[in-house]
This record gives C-alpha cells, sequence and structure tokens, in this order.
C-alpha cells in the first residue's frame, strides 16, 4: 500500500517558461487526491534553508500563463555535500514530507538521484530547461516557449539584413546542444546552423559564404549555437569578416530573453501532462525517474538512464536543413 501523504514541490537550476504551469499540476493533482503539498523556495537551497510553505489550490491561481517559477530557482552548493543534504532531509522531515518532486534540468536530476540514493526518498523529475538537452523526453518544458521567441526575434531580423543586404551571426542559447538553433533555423528559414554536435558544420558555414555571394543573396541568416565548438558568433563573425571582405557582417545575440515570457500553448499542455503525471507515478510507488514525453505519451526514464545518454539531435532534422537552404 502507498503511503505518501505529502509532496514536497521545487524547480531548480535555469528557470523555463512553463514551470508555473507544472508547479500548478503537480499542486492541484496533490490536492485532487487528498495529499498535502508543500512548495520549497529557491530549489535544492530552499530545502536547506528550510523555506517551506503549505500550498493550496489558490496559491497556483492565475500562474499558468507566467514565465519564470512561483517557487523562485536557485543553484545550490551545500547540496553538492552530504552535511547539505542531510539538512534537507531533515528540514523534510520536519514538515512530514515524504516525497519530493522536482523540475529542472540535468544538474537538478543529479541531484535528487543522489539524494533519492541517499536516504531512500522518493523523488520524480520532470524536465524543465529550454535547452531540450535531457535523454528520455522528445521536449523538454520550456523549449517550444524559447524556439518561438527565437523565431519571432529572426524574422525581426531578417527584414532589416534584407533592406541592407547584410549577413546575420545570430547566437542561441542551448548549452552543449544544438536543439534551439537546428529547429530555429528550420522554422526561420536560415541559411546555415552552427551546433556543437556536427564537426563539418564550420566548412558548411564555407561552402555556404563562397556560393552565396555569387548566387547574389540579399539577405542572410547563420544561427550560431552558443555551445559550438568554435566559439560564439562573436568570435566566428570576425574571421569570416576578414576572410570574405565582400559580406557586410552584423552580430546579434538573443541572450535571456529566450528564457522570459508566456510559455506557448504546447509547453502549457506538456507541462501540465508531466505534472499529473509525477504524483500519479508518486501514487503507484514509483521513484527516482523522470517523466517525459516520447512519442506525445508520457514516458517514465530512470534518473540514472536519463543522466546517461546524450539525446542526439534528430538526423531527419538536419537532413531537413541542408536541403531547404540551398
Ligand atoms: P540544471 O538543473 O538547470 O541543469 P544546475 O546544473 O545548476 O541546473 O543544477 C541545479 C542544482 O542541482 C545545483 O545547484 C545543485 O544544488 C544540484 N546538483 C547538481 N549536481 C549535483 C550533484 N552531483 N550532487 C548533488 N546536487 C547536485
Amino acid at each position: 500500500m502507498n503511503t505518501i501523504k505529502h509532496i514536497g514541490i521545487l524547480s531548480s537550476g535555469g528557470d523555463a517558461p512553463g514551470m508555473n504551469a507544472a508547479i500548478r499540476a503537480v499542486v492541484r493533482t496533490a490536492i485532487y487526491h487528498g495529499l498535502q503539498v508543500s512548495g520549497i523556495y529557491r530549489g535544492y537551497q530552499g530545502l536547506v534553508d528550510n523555506s517551506i510553505n503549505t500550498m493550496h489550490s489558490s496559491s497556483v491561481s492565475n500562474i499558468i500563463q507566467s514565465g519564470g517559477t512561483l517557487l523562485k530557482t536557485a543553484r545550490c552548493r551545500d547540496f553538492l555535500n552530504k552535511a547539505g543534504r542531510e539538512k534537507a532531509r531533515q528540514n523534510l522531515q520536519e514538515h512530514g514530507i515524504d516525497a519530493l518532486v522536482v523540475i529542472g534540468g540535468d544538474g537538478t536530476f543529479r541531484g535528487a538521484k543522489v539524494f533519492g540514493d541517499e536516504f531512500g526518498f522518493p523523488v520524480i523529475g520532470i524536465p524543465g530547461t529550454i535547452d531540450n538537452d535531457l535523454y528520455g523526453t522528445d521536449n523538454t518544458i520550456g523549449y517550444d516557449t524559447a524556439l518561438n521567441t527565437i523565431v519571432n526575434a529572426v524574422d525581426k531580423i531578417r527584414d532589416t539584413a534584407t533592406a541592407h543586404n547584410r549577413l546575420f551571426f545570430i547566437e542561441v542559447m542551448g548549452r552543449e546542444a544544438g536543439f534551439l538553433a537546428l529547429s530555429g533555423g528550420i522554422a526561420s528559414g536560415a541559411e546555415v546552423v552552427l551546433v556543437p554536435e556536427i564537426e563539418d558544420d564550420y566548412k558548411q558555414l564555407h561552402d555556404f559564404l563562397k556560393s552565396g555571394y555569387k548566387k547574389g543573396k540579399n539577405s542572410s541568416i547563420v544561427l550560431v549555437s552558443e555551445g559550438d565548438e568554435i566559439g560564439g558568433a562573436l568570435r566566428i563573425a570576425e574571421n569570416v569578416e576578414n576572410t570574405y571582405p565582400e559580406y557586410d557582417v552584423r552580430v546579434t545575440i538573443l541572450g535571456h530573453l529566450q528564457r522570459g515570457g508566456a510559455p506557448s500553448a504546447y509547453d502549457r499542455v506538456s507541462a501540465s501532462r508531466m505534472g499529473v503525471s509525477a504524483v500519479n507515478a508518486l501514487l503507484d510507488g514509483k521513484a527516482g525517474i523522470m517523466v517525459g514525453l516520447v512519442n506525445h505519451c508520457i514516458a517514465h526514464t530512470s534518473f540514472g538512464d536519463a543522466l546517461k545518454h546524450k539525446k542526439p539531435l534528430n538526423a531527419h532534422l538536419l537532413e531537413i536543413m541542408k536541403i531547404l537552404s540551398i
């Protein structure tokens, strides 16, 4: 028989639009099943500092449309050592919390795994990061919103690039993964994308620069993933300017605006599905897993597997990018 009566919920690591929708889903599903639910502020730091409050259905009213996270987020050094995690365990015990749902990226899940293994404490993860770099889910919460933000920005830059016949290098987020750059490139009709996963993409850039000028293109957009091995849009643009003086080169770094804004409908629905499923999984006696979406269905992946595997870029999307940018 399942003994879970009181769930704690926190968001941790980098924020992502849609985290609020996931928090709302967890809180309301817990209440629906007659459980108590508490919000932990500032991620694992709130666990260590005992910053924990009871949540009600009304605590999550009117947040589904907001970016950021109601519970705040943080990076917590204390949680990296056993003494910090022991403090966290004591605080959870004091509040009578017997299970945790954590929303975050791979770092958050690393912490969740260590904590769960150390104390036999049930923890379920919900993937929340704009980078989409988690194995075991097709989309992470926030990715779709960030993608739409990128496409809106690139569309605007395309207007001015065309007016002046310019070549723009636009740097997007993604850490060591090129999901935002690749899908953003396809959706905005970029001429080239530079992603960390593809080693010879710099050659593709040179090929394009040679042929694009001859074709008389009146604007060119190159999306650069921040983790690209060549080293950022500014550096690449500088090299290109030196090698191809015929191009009028500009650089835009989209930066943190990719993290904010109202979550897209897709992110809100995904976050709601994952939030409901996370509580249901705990009630089914599951622990140490991430709840994701694979082929539009809820899928459970152990923290161990989610952390061990690197999610590859979709080969079909890479091919589409190549074909459509000629
Ligand atoms: P994200 O979840 O966005 O990847 P971070 O990598 O910053 O964000 O991780 C969030 C937090 O998870 C860290 O600040 C730390 O408190 C915790 N964490 C990360 N790795 C570990 C680990 N190996 N052991 C314990 N806690 C960890």
